[in-house]
């Protein structure tokens, strides 16, 4: 089991051109920083600014880290501002410690006009519940990606809310086609198996045609099942899951 299993990680691996010993089993909130004339914009008529960045998903995107908390710091310095202080918690989007970090940083809190967050989104709101300030946004949130390694990061999963992987070979169509093509092909895959929409990936039903051959299941029976008509009622906006932890660990 153990052989099989390496030599499938191997072989897909292998097709994807993606160093096997670099792989990090990590997923993360994807974010792409602003240009700073963009940021600038949106900070004009503010004069001082508090930053706030995030050492998980930020850090790694190299977006939020305590490298780019420093950065911007300086260059919003070089731009005229005053840059009251900085802080990078571990998990920004962790909405009572980063509530509590800012308590701590008060006073320099206090005397920002804004506060900067270079965090995804949700990083972004766990600040602004957190202070009585206006709060910017220096980076655009992308997806939910898989890091295959530094710096390479793919997004497999959109969080549908409704798990279809088991019907297809563990390979997600609804995120993996860019039309959420379920029931099969669109008819637009080129000759070498690349998808019409973007020629750099893989048609993703000729993945799950492959992974469906190396795992053995039976084509046929996923060819014809009619998949049924997908409940998109189940992902609805805004999303929660509120539950009684049975561990705390
Ligand atoms: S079907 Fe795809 S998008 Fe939906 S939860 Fe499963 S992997 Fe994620
Ligand atoms: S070529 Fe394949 S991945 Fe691309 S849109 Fe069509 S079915 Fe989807």
């Amino acid at each position: 089991m153990l052989l099989w299993a390496m030599h499938f990680r191997w072989s897909r691996l292998q097709r994807s051109s993606i160093p096997w010993m670099e792989v990090i089993a990590t997923t993360m909130i994807i974010s792409e920083s602003k240009p700073l004339e963009e940021v600038l914009e949106m900070l004009a008529g503010y004069d001082s600014v508090f930053v706030v960045g995030c050492g998980e998903c930020a850090t790694e995107c190299q977006t939020g880290g305590e490298y780019e908390v420093n950065e911007i710091g300086k260059m919003l310095t070089e731009a005229g501002k005053t840059v009251t202080g900085s802080l990078v918690p571990d998990v920004t989007c962790q909405v009572l410690d980063t509530g509590r970090l800012l308590r701590k940083s008060k006073e320099a809190v206090s005397r920002a006009d804004v506060i900067l967050v270079i965090a995804c989104g949700g990083g972004a709101q766990a600040v602004a519940a957190s202070v009585d300030k206006p709060v910017v946004s220096g980076v655009d949130t992308l997806f939910l990606g898989d890091t295959v390694r530094h710096g390479q990061f793919y997004e497999w999963c959109s969080a549908c809310g409704s798990c279809v992987l088991h019907e297809y070979g563990g390979i997600c169509p609804v995120t993996r086609c860019p039309k959420g093509q379920v029931h099969g092909p669109c008819g637009g895959t080129t000759d070498e198996g690349k998808c019409e929409v973007n020629s750099e990936n893989d048609c993703v039903w000729v993945l799950i045609w492959e992974r469906l051959d190396e795992i053995g299941a039976n084509k046929d029976a996923v060819a014809s099942a009619a998949h049924e008509p997908r409940d998109y009622s189940v992902h609805q906006r805004p999303a929660s899951r509120i539950f009684e932890p049975r561990r705390t660990k």
